[in-house]
C-alpha cells in the first residue's frame, strides 16, 4: 500500500511525522496532491503550544494544516464537477451541509455533529495527500499560484470576509491593528477595496517593517501609548472610519474601536483571549458598529479568489519563508515566533 509522512502536531511546541496510508476517495471525494500548505495563526495558539480548544477548535490528533491548496489527482463517484488535474482551494471546514449557517455556505459555524475540519479533527494539508469532499473546493484561477491559493483559504479569506462586511471602500480610511498575516491581508485587500488610507499597528518592530516594505500600509505605527494619539493625528482628529483588529489582543482590540471615527465601524477577527473598555464613551456614544466576523463562507472565498485574479494581486508576496516538509519544525518554529510573514509548507515536483 502506497504511503505518505503527515506531520501531527502533539501539544508541546513540537512536531512528529508519521506514515499513513494513502487515502483513497469514496462517493463525493477527491484525492489531492498537496501543493501549498500554509500556517495560520489559530495552528500556534490552540494546537502546536498546546491543545487548547474545545468543540470547533479541538484538535483530534489528525494531519495538521487547515490551508490547503493542491491538484485534483483522483476523483471518486458522483463527483459532479472538479476533474482530475484542477487546481484547488480548500474550503477547510467540511460541514453537515443541510444546517441553516452551512446553507448559507458557513461550513465554518456549522452546527451539525458531522462538522470537521481540516486539520483539526480530519486530516489536513501537511502531507502529500489530503482527502477532501468536493463540496469544499473551490477553483484555483489561473495566474494565481498554488501558494496564493493556500493564504487564502482561512486568513485571506478571514479578512476579506470583515472588509467586505464592513463595506470597506474608496470612502473609508483603514485601521489595522495587529501586522501578522491576517493584519496584512487586511492592509492588501483594503486597499483593493479603495481605502484611501491605510494604517497598521503592531508590537513587533520586524511586522511593522514588512508591511512598509511590502507598501501594503501607508503609515507603520508601533503599538505603544502614544498610537492612538498617532492615529488621530493623520486623520485629522477623527480616527479611521473602518477598523478592524487582527492582533486577538487586549490593547490592539482598544486601539481598534477607539481610532475608530465616530459611526464608523469596527471588526474583531483576531482570535482568543479577551478585551475591557468603558463602553458608553467608547463604543455607545461614539455611535460604532461593532462586527464579530469568523473565517468566511464558500462562495466568499470563491468571490475573493476571482476578485484577487482579476486584480493581479498575489498575496503570497506577504509569504516569507517557504520551507519543504520534512522541514516543518523550522517552519512551525518561525510561525511562532511572530516575526516573519506567513509560513507556508511547499511541495515540489
Ligand atoms: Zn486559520
Ligand atoms: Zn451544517
Amino acid at each position: 500500500m502506497a504511503t505518505m509522512t503527515g506531520v501531527i502536531l502533539p501539544g508541546n511546541s513540537t512536531v512528529e511525522f508519521k506514515e499513513l496510508p494513502v487515502p483513497e476517495p469514496s462517493g463525493g471525494q477527491v484525492l489531492l496532491r498537496m501543493r501549498a500548505s500554509s500556517i495560520c495563526g489559530s495552528d500556534i495558539r490552540a494546537i502546536y503550544r498546546e491543545h487548547l480548544g474545545t468543540g470547533p477548535e479541538a484538535y483530534q490528533g489528525v494531519i495538521a494544516g487547515h490551508e490547503p491548496c493542491g491538484q485534483v489527482v483522483k476523483v471518486g463517484h458522483g463527483c459532479k464537477r472538479f476533474v482530475e488535474g484542477d487546481r484547488v482551494v480548500v474550503y477547510h471546514i467540511s460541514g453537515c451541509g443541510v444546517c441553516e449557517d452551512c446553507k448559507h455556505g458557513y461550513m465554518i459555524s456549522c452546527t451539525g455533529p458531522q462538522r470537521a475540519a481540516y486539520g483539526w479533527q480530519r486530516d489536513g494539508g501537511h502531507a502529500a495527500y489530503l482527502l477532501a469532499e468536493e463540496n469544499t473546493l473551490v477553483g484555483l484561477p489561473e495566474g494565481m499560484t498554488y501558494v496564493d491559493g493556500a493564504l487564502c483559504a482561512c486568513g485571506f479569506g478571514t479578512a476579506w470576509e470583515a472588509l467586505t462586511r464592513m463595506a470597506v471602500s474608496g470612502a473609508d480610511r483603514l485601521l489595522v491593528t495587529g501586522l501578522g498575516p491576517v493584519g496584512l491581508a487586511a492592509a492588501m485587500l483594503g486597499r483593493a477595496l479603495g481605502a484611501t488610507t491605510i494604517i497598521g499597528t503592531d508590537i513587533v518592530p520586524e511586522r511593522l517593517a514588512l508591511a512598509e516594505k511590502l507598501d501594503l500600509v501607508d503609515h507603520a505605527l508601533p503599538a505603544d501609548d502614544d498610537a492612538l494619539a498617532k492615529v488621530k493625528h493623520l486623520t485629522a482628529g477623527a480616527g479611521c472610519e473602518a477598523s478592524i483588529d487582527c492582533s486577538g489582543a487586549a490593547g490592539g482590540r482598544l486601539l481598534a474601536l477607539q481610532g475608530t471615527r465616530q459611526w464608523g465601524r469596527c471588526a474583531f477577527v483576531g482570535e482568543g483571549g479577551t478585551v475591557e473598555f468603558d463602553v458608553s464613551p467608547v463604543l455607545i456614544h461614539q455611535q460604532i458598529t461593532l462586527y464579530g466576523s469568523w473565517v468566511t463562507s464558500l462562495k466568499h472565498l470563491e468571490d475573493l479568489l476571482e476578485r484577487m485574479a482579476r486584480w493581479g494581486l498575489h498575496p503570497e508576496i506577504t509569504c516569507t519563508h517557504r520551507l519543504p516538509l520534512a522541514q516543518a519544525a523550522e517552519a512551525y518554529r518561525l510561525a511562532d515566533e511572530g516575526q516573519c510573514g506567513k509560513v507556508c509548507i511547499v511541495f515540489e515536483d
